[in-house]
């Protein structure tokens, strides 16, 4: 997922209208923002493959810290602790930062093959492959983005 993640804050701003638009959309992409770094330190791998899938180039091969569903819940309640207690210590926009944080994983699993670990590497791996119709790819994110919007 690229630019349907955005429509997440969209979403949420509606739901607390204190929270940062700016800052939730660097919460969506937090993991992803993260993962780049990590692959530059030799801490996660992507392999560039041409036309892995019809929407990308890219086999994501070994991304546990920041694409596993138990390291997304990390990310989240790590973004949601420190805007708790850090930023802008009220709760309300801790936990709507922390949603977004999460959400990526979420929209994540409907367009990657089934890369995404539930935990360490050797779990299991999901990823429901929408990535492999370009079409109904752009047609998702479209519809995500202007819908929210
Ligand atoms: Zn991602």
């Amino acid at each position: 997922m690229f630019v349907g993640h955005y429509a997440t804050c969209l979403a949420l701003k509606t739901f607390e209208k204190r929270a940062s638009l700016g800052v939730l959309f660097l919460a969506v992409q937090f993991v992803d923002i993260l993962f780049f770094p990590f692959v530059l330190l030799g801490i996660e791998r992507i392999n560039i493959i041409e036309n892995f899938t019809q929407s990308t180039h890219f086999e994501l091969e070994y991304m546990p810290y920041t694409h596993s569903l138990v390291g997304s819940l990390f990310w989240a309640a790590l973004a949601y602790a420190f805007f708790r207690w850090v930023v802008v210590k009220k709760r309300e926009i801790a936990l709507v930062v922390a949603l977004a944080v999460f959400s990526h994983w979420i929209l994540d699993l409907i367009v990657h093959t089934p890369d995404l670990p539930l935990w360490s590497d050797s779990s299991l791996k999901l990823g429901f492959g929408l990535w492999n119709n370009a079409i109904a790819t752009y047609a998702l994110e479209a519809a995500l983005l202007l819908g929210a919007l």
